[in-house]
């Protein structure tokens, strides 16, 4: 991998840092990165492809991210009454 900022091979996986990251990683093949000689951060397709991603999993992961939402929606309205 090279860093878009600095073109530096001295990039590695970052974790993610958030709940919002480490639902975006799983229904993205994106992947964090983070360069050692620029401190940049960042999404990068990952070096493992999509095959390491099954359809059934994808399915499951929006299902859940949709659910997630309606009870957030659910929440706010219950909030503002
Ligand atoms: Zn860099």
């Amino acid at each position: 991998m090279i860093c878009p900022k600095c073109s530096s091979e001295n990039i590695h996986r970052s974790r993610h840092r958030s709940r919002w990251e480490s639902l975006r990683k799983s229904l993205s093949t994106k992947r964090i990165y983070r360069c050692h000689d620029c401190s940049w951060r960042g999404w990068l397709e990952s070096s493992s492809g999509k095959k390491n991603v099954s359809p059934q999993h994808r399915v499951i992961t929006y299902v859940m991210v949709i659910i997630i939402a309606l009870f957030a929606v659910w929440m706010l309205t219950i909030y503002l009454q």
